[in-house]
């Protein structure tokens, strides 16, 4: 299968100094290498009922309806402000490089759904956290997390609540540059 994790590259200093920035879209634009993520962050989730993937704004979505897809679920969007049409329920939340903030459709699910939340990097935890405190306003059940990325060193998985599942199809346990960089 195809090592879809050397098509993650580094961008140093994007978006702001200091940021090394996990660029994913040369794996998106591989159609092998997309693939086989896909099926990375799907596996450990195939026998889990689940009615839909809860992705975040913006690289969550290209991975979570795709898995959606995989797993034969619905899909859910968790918009910046000011994008979804009708009533919202919102959160505010810090970035690794910033704050934002995230909303959803008030009536995207019925209460007791089983969703999985999904985005591209778990960094510091705090947009995954976000979007958590989202879906128990929404009053849904947290089945689990899925990240295509772990930055392991932050230590965001700390802010997420153990007793649920997290998955990262790929976990980066320190800062070194990638091994390309070095060999
Ligand atoms: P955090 O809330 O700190 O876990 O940050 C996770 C969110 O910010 C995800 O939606 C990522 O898309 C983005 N993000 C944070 N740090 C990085 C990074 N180093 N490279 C790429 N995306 C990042």
């Amino acid at each position: 299968m195809t090592d879809w994790t050397r098509l993650i590259r580094d961008i140093p200093d994007f978006p702001k100094p200091g940021i090394v920035f996990k660029d994913i879209m040369p794996m998106l634009a591989d159609a092998q290498a997309f693939a086989a993520a896909i099926s990375a962050l799907a596996a450990p989730w195939r026998q889990i009922p689940i009615d839909a993937v809860v992705c975040i704004e913006a690289r969550g979505f290209l991975l979570g309806a795709p898995l959606a897809r995989e797993l034969g679920c619905g899909v859910v969007p968790l918009r910046k402000p000011g994008k979804l049409p009708g009533a919202t329920l919102d959160v505010q939340y810090a970035l690794e490089y910033g704050h934002d903030a995230l909303q959803v459709q008030a009536d995207a699910l019925p209460p007791g759904a089983r969703v999985l939340l999904v985005d591209d990097v778990l960094a510091t935890g705090g947009t995954l956290a976000a979007a958590r405190a989202l879906a128990e306003r929404m009053q849904v059940d947290v089945v689990g997390g899925s990240v295509l990325l772990e930055l392991g060193f932050l230590g965001g998985r700390t802010r997420w609540d153990s007793a649920t599942p997290l998955h990262a199809a790929l976990v980066l346990q320190d800062d070194f540059p990638m091994r390309e960089c070095w060999q």
